[in-house]
This record gives structure tokens, C-alpha cells and sequence, in this order.
């Protein structure tokens, strides 16, 4: 009998897909997963909704989280905040059900420090070509930020060996499904006697 939830985190560089994989996990009808929203201060894109796809800051707030510590990783990235409310994953975790987290490299370091029982998945792309044309394509980023999202990318791929899996995100599906058979099969690992 599990006591515990499993802590999964599932990090790449921006533009690889994690949300659409994230997404798309979530949209399983089975999915056995709650997934911890984040706080940003970036602004919300077209269609994105307070509660749902992140909790929206001011720059004030959010440095008020952090000083009270009530982020459980935080990390700026291409200008602006983002971070992990720990007391929501604690609880969720302690009454049993898996967190999964979708968060950038430096986060996902943060994280590692403090669970490392946790299960850490990277996403990576076919390419860093085919990654920059998945960033240019979503229309949503100038090219100055596009520029330096590739750069970030770049120091993140380099990363990839602090993971305990890394799945090709080739396909949505494919994708999707390697990540359920990795959970599927921690439990399996973690639960015998
Ligand atoms: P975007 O602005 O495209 O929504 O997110 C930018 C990056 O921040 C993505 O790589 C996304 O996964 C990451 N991110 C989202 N939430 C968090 C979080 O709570 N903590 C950290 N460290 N990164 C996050």
C-alpha cells in the first residue's frame, strides 16, 4: 500500500513541448496525476486563465513568496518569475496522490535537492533545429526573446544527464505514453517488498 505520493518532474528546454505533453497527460480521462500550477509574473497569453494555466503575480507578490517560503523551487527565466507553491505539493503528496510538476532546468535542480526520491523526466527535442522552429511557429515570442530562449535551450540540453529518463518528444503521443510506462513502472519499482 502506497503511504506517499510520487513526485514527478518533467523539465526541457522551453518550446520542446512540455505543456502540450502536459496537456495532453492530463486530458486522459484516467489520468492519475494532480498537477501543481505554478505562479508566474510573466503576463498571460491569449487564452491563458488565472488558476488554470498559472496563478498570475505582480513582481511584489511573487518576492513576497519567496521571502516567506512558500516556494518549493523558483527561478527566473528570460525575464521573469516562476515557481512551485510548496504547501500545495506537500499536502498533495502526503495524502497520497502523485504531484507532477512541469517546470524549466533550474527549478528542476532545486527540486532535486530537496526530493530526491522524486522521479525526474527530461523532454528533449528531435533537434535544436527542430526546437527553434517549434518556439518561431508558436507566433507568440519576439525575436529578441526567441533568441534568447534558444540560448537558454542550448545550457539546458546540457543538463539532461541529472535525469533519471529522457523521452524524445518526437510525437505528443508517443511522448505521452513513454511518461505514463515510466510512472507505471517507478511504482512497481518502489512498491515491492
Ligand atoms: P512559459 O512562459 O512558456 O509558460 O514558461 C517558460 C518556462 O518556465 C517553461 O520552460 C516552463 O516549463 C517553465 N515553468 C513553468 N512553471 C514553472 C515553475 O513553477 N518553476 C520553474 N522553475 N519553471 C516553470
Amino acid at each position: 500500500m502506497r503511504e506517499k505520493g510520487l513526485l514527478i518532474v518533467l523539465s526541457g528546454p522551453s518550446g520542446v513541448g512540455k505543456g502540450t505533453v502536459r496537456k495532453e497527460i492530463f486530458s486522459q480521462p484516467n489520468a492519475a496525476f494532480e498537477y501543481s500550477i505554478s505562479m508566474t509574473t510573466r503576463l498571460p497569453r491569449e487564452g491563458e486563465v488565472d488558476g488554470i494555466d498559472y496563478f498570475f503575480k505582480s513582481r511584489e507578490e511573487f518576492e513576497i513568496l519567496i521571502e516567506q517560503d512558500k516556494l518549493l523551487e523558483y527561478a527566473e527565466f528570460v525575464g521573469n518569475y516562476y515557481g512551485t507553491p510548496v504547501d500545495y505539493v506537500r499536502e498533495t503528496l502526503n495524502s497520497g496522490k502523485d504531484v507532477f510538476l512541469e517546470i524549466e532546468v533550474q527549478g528542476a535542480r532545486q527540486v532535486r535537492e530537496k526530493f530526491p526520491e522524486g522521479l525526474f523526466i527530461f523532454l528533449a527535442p528531435p533537434s535544436l533545429s527542430e526546437l527553434e522552429s517549434r518556439i518561431v511557429n508558436r507566433g507568440t515570442e519576439t525575436e529578441e526573446l526567441i533568441r534568447q530562449r534558444m540560448l537558454a535551450a542550448k545550457a539546458e540540453i546540457e543538463l539532461m544527464d541529472l535525469y533519471d529518463y529522457v523521452v524524445e518528444n518526437d510525437h505528443v503521443e508517443h511522448a505521452c505514453r513513454r511518461i505514463n510506462a515510466i510512472v507505471i513502472a517507478e511504482h512497481c519499482r518502489r512498491e515491492r517488498v
